[in-house]
């Protein structure tokens, strides 16, 4: 009996065929070409010579290389700043800045005035000051980016004393003393995992000293038998010292949210009044911009970042500071940040109105034969931002048969668009905190292909 997969058509054959040819006048010849090796090769493998579908197969597989790699995802897991799926959707006045300085030549580093050279680092400096009420602001990449900056800064070569406490993973491979070590400085421990205190700081001052540092323990909380000294007695202690006390308070939260319940997250304001010589903090976190990394501070402590080799090599583009400027703009009037900013909208939305829109999207499943029932549950702020905070809302929650609750997850995750959801106790849960009003027949639309 003969191989059936001898009887499978050469690549040279497929391309000079009536079916496969007209792809050549779409598509770059090498994408069809490889894309016609890909469905032989497989075809070979599984063993079949059933080639009916070969002109379908090879245009689904142009179609995936050719798609994006970043696709857009509908978020129904309720977490916030979900640091997989992008963190902080931007808003749409940050977005139009974003377009223009994109789609054009700007002065990044340019005054038109007597069109002579500028420094990209004035842009959102005005508004990082007035906004925390430090001397003076600037913006790297990111998070992880201005702390190296300011570490390296401020104490390349020498030591700088940290809490025990404080030796924390942020997430990935962020590992506070591994990071402190590639900045070039000596880390000097001091105190307990739970305990530390300020004496504990006071004995480890030598002349070889050059900064204290304290690091938010962004994504855990510890409870119990703990001391951390404020910072205003660190601030105090660092001046008496004549070193520089930094502070990476993490997420950037400019206004007080425990009147939604979200409490425990350091603000960048009081971190700056508290007399820190540099507070960082990330741009697309609870300040709900951009991917960026903040500093503010004393007017020489910045100066010494500014000067460092590092700005340099961590600045960021037009595009992105056009991007935070917005957000930072809207930031100036907190009823303007709640209503514009999606970060905060969401964190700060009313269970009446996810209740809404949680019977909302039961009604345009019910609508679609998908069953379905809302439950009370809890969203998750993410990012590493008030790690213990739960925030009440309404869960849609699907019945998955004929699937499991695993599978339904994985076929929406596939779908078009695609909806990450969560999965608990045999159910797949949609969180309307984290959808938009005009997401909700999408997200109908993707549970209707995904349930059949
Ligand atoms: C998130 C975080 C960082 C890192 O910020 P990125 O902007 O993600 O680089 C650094 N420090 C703390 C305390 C954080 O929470």
């Amino acid at each position: 009996m003969s191989d059936p997969r001898r009887r499978l058509p050469s690549v040279d054959n497929c391309l000079r065929s009536p079916l496969i040819a007209p792809l050549l006048a779409e598509h770059p010849r090498h994408l069809v070409v490889a894309a016609v090796r890909e469905v032989l090769s497989a075809a070979r493998h599984a063993g079949a010579a059933d080639l009916i579908d070969l002109p379908v197969m090879v245009a689904a597989q142009i179609a995936r290389r050719e798609a994006p790699s970043q696709q857009p995802v509908l978020n129904a897991t309720g977490v916030v700043l979900h640091t997989n799926l992008g963190r902080a959707p931007i808003a749409a006045r940050a977005v139009e800045a974003m377009m223009r300085a994109a789609s054009g030549y700007t002065t990044l580093e340019y005054h038109l005035a007597d069109g002579e050279r500028g420094s990209r680092l004035d842009h959102c400096r005005g508004l990082l000051s007035e906004l925390t009420g430090a001397d003076d602001g600037m913006v790297v990449v990111n998070g992880a980016g201005a702390l190296v900056l300011a570490l390296n800064a401020h104490a390349a070569g020498r030591e700088v004393i940290l809490s025990r406490g404080e030796m924390i993973e942020i997430g990935g491979s962020f590992r506070i003393p591994e990071i402190m070590a590639k900045a070039g400085v000596v880390v000097r421990e001091v105190g307990t995992t739970n305990r530390t205190h300020l004496d504990d700081y006071e004995r480890a001052i030598t002349p070889a000293t050059a900064a204290i540092l304290t690091v938010h323990r962004s994504n855990f909380t510890q409870t119990g038998f703990t001391a951390t000294p404020d910072s205003e007695a660190l601030a105090a202690l660092a001046r008496r010292a004549r070193v520089p006390y930094l502070v990476d308070v993490g997420s950037g939260l400019l206004h007080d949210l425990s009147p939604w319940g979200l409490s425990g997250e350091p603000g960048v304001q009081a971190m700056v009044r508290s007399g820190a010589a540099v507070v960082i903090f990330s741009g697309d976190k609870l300040l709900g911009g951009p991917q960026a990394g903040c500093l503010v501070g004393e007017r020489a402590a910045m100066a010494a970042c500014r000067a460092n080799p590092f700005a340099r090599a961590m600045r960021c583009d037009k595009v992105t500071l056009a991007g935070l400027e917005a957000t930072l703009a809207l930031h100036r009037d907190f009823a303007t940040a709640q209503r514009e900013i999606p970060v905060l909208a969401m964190l700060t939305a009313s269970s009446q109105a996810l209740a809404a829109r949680a019977e909302q999207l039961a009604r345009l499943l019910r609508t679609a034969d998908v069953r379905c029932q809302l439950q009370e549950g809890n969203s998750v702020v993410g990012g590493g931002a008030f790690p213990d905070a739960t925030m009440p809302t309404t869960l849609v929650a699907l019945d998955p048969a004929p699937h499991t609750a695993d599978a339904l997850a994985r076929r929406l995750r596939l779908g078009n668009p695609a909806v990450v959801a969560r999965v608990e106790a045999d159910r797949v849960l949609l969180d309307p905190r984290t959808l938009r009003d005009d997401q909700l027949v999408g997200v109908r639309d993707a549970v209707r292909a995904a349930s059949a």
